[in-house]
């Protein structure tokens, strides 16, 4: 049997088993969805967002990039942030990195690796903007949880700049942020930052709404 086979199959094994538990629970799902979490994390296939949550079908809107990034030029994140915030209006949005990842490891090479380097880049600002902490860090293991580290809190500033996140805070009072960090080794989340709404930013990064 050819691998992608067995996925196939797993599908025909799991809608059943679905079906076992609650005979309604396609019907259901199928009306619509609203759920309470969007989830933006790593593409790495050993963090899968559901998976690790135990969150069920319904429940978590998930976008997933190499590295977590939050680009503003990045038309995918935002059309997901979007439809998340202004019409399903999620009440959280985590912002989840992972240690051992290899997006922040390349980051910190001077490999060439193609369109990749572009994608990963401002990982290099943010090792630039800690360089003088990071490289106080002998173990290179441990620069590189610093690393993944302080690439979600950048991120979740990302997300909280957006006049996205911003007008969501003014209009509903929601979302609020959340940055964790998945540990491969221990399979456990650590939760690293939280920002409310309507924190106060920095006034340069702070729209004026309507
Ligand atoms: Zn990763």
């Amino acid at each position: 049997m050819e691998s992608y086979e067995k996925l196939l199959l797993q599908n025909r094994a799991w809608a059943h088993d679905q079906l076992e538990m609650d005979k309604d629970f396609f019907k259901h799902l199928a009306k619509a969805q609203k759920p309470n979490f969007l989830w933006i994390g790593c593409s790495d296939s050993r963090v899968p967002a559901t998976g690790i949550t135990g969150a069920l079908p319904g429940e978590m809107f998930v976008h997933r990039n190499i590295a977590n990034q939050v680009h503003y030029t990045d038309m995918n994140l935002l059309s997901v942030l979007h439809y998340a915030v202004k019409v399903l209006k999620v009440k959280h949005v985590i912002l989840c990195g992972h240690y051992g990842c290899g997006g922040v490891k390349a980051a910190l090479g001077n490999q060439e690796l193609g369109l990749l380097n572009n994608w990963i880049r401002n990982i290099k600002d943010i090792y630039q903007q800690h360089k003088t902490q990071l490289e106080e860090i002998k173990d290179t293991e441990e620069r590189e949880n610093m690393l993944v580290g302080l690439n979600v809190k950048a991120q979740l500033m990302n997300l909280a700049k957006t006049c996205i996140i911003q007008q969501a805070w003014k209009d509903d009072n929601i979302p609020y942020l959340h940055g964790w960090v998945y540990g491969l080794k221990d399979g456990l989340i650590n939760d690293i930052m939280n920002i409310a709404p309507r924190t106060s930013l920095e006034s340069i990064y702070e729209y004026e709404l309507e």
